[in-house]
């Protein structure tokens, strides 16, 4: 498969906090790769780099042929990449609906943005009954959906999803879980997904990278990590 998106030797820092060390990977064209490694290793720093909300210290991103790194979030989101942050950041006083269409704010073909609207409904059919509600008023996991949604309305060809299932209830995950699944198989979006819930990540992606104190400590295809005696111990509960 081809490699449409690629880091190589990635640092990122926060003054002296050595957040990133040299990371590099790859991600072909409609797969799902996903991190995972404990708090502080680093994922989201590598996400914050992708998206340009934090320049990094040294390295490359490349994306669809194209050097990325170094250009602002503006740029990198209309070259086709989306992130829903750690913690949803949805517009609590707005409702489901204007929410769901602020992720379009840049297209101007409304047939298409009504019809992704409508796609999204159907994948989530608890938006759909709280369409016109206030985001704030909904559970975690349905705002959860909300930013999923916002995300997917700008058409993106690359998602990046910072630990989707926090805080949400199981049956909830399973939702956004069947979710992400959907929309890499019939859209062909490409997604990074980073999860402490690594039994998540490892059954949804088809490679995975271990994150330890910034640096990659193991990766390979998922399944195969997912048989791997030390990430069973550190990741998966023995
Ligand atoms: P989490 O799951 O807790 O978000 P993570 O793997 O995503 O963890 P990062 O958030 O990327 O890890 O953090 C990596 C390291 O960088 C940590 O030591 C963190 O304390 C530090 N760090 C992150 N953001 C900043 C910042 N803005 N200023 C200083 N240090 C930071």
């Amino acid at each position: 498969m081809s490699a449409q998106f690629s880091i190589r030797d990635l640092a990122v820092s926060y003054g002296r906090v050595r957040a990133v060390k040299g990371v590099s990977l790859t991600a072909g064209e409609g797969q799902i790769i996903s991190l995972i490694g404990a708090n502080g290793a680093g994922k989201s720093s590598i996400l914050r780099a992708i998206t340009g909300l934090t320049a990094p210290e040294s390295g490359e991103i490349w994306f669809d042929g194209e050097r990325i790194d170094g250009k602002g979030p503006d740029q990198i989101v209309a070259r086709g990449v989306a992130m829903v942050p750690e913690g949803r950041r949805i517009f609590p006083f707005m409702s489901v609906r204007d929410n769901l269409l602020m992720g379009a704010y840049r297209r101007k073909d409304n047939a298409g943005v009504a019809s992704d609207l409508e796609g999204i409904l159907t994948r989530f059919p608890r938006l759909r009954e709280r369409i016109r509600q206030q985001a704030g008023s909904l559970s975690g996991g349905e705002q959860q959906m909300v930013a999923i949604g916002r995300a997917l309305m700008s058409k993106p060809r690359l998602l990046l999803l910072d630990e989707p299932s926090l805080g949400i209830a199981p049956i909830i995950v399973r939702e956004i879980a069947r979710f992400i699944t959907s929309i890499n198989r019939d859209n062909g979006v490409s997604v990074i997904l980073v999860e402490q819930n690594s039994r998540m990540a490892l059954k949804l992606s088809s490679h995975s990278y271990v994150l330890e104190t910034g640096k990659i400590a193991l990766s390979g295809p998922s399944h195969e990590l997912a048989e791997n005696d030390d990430v069973r111990r550190a990741y998966l509960g023995g």
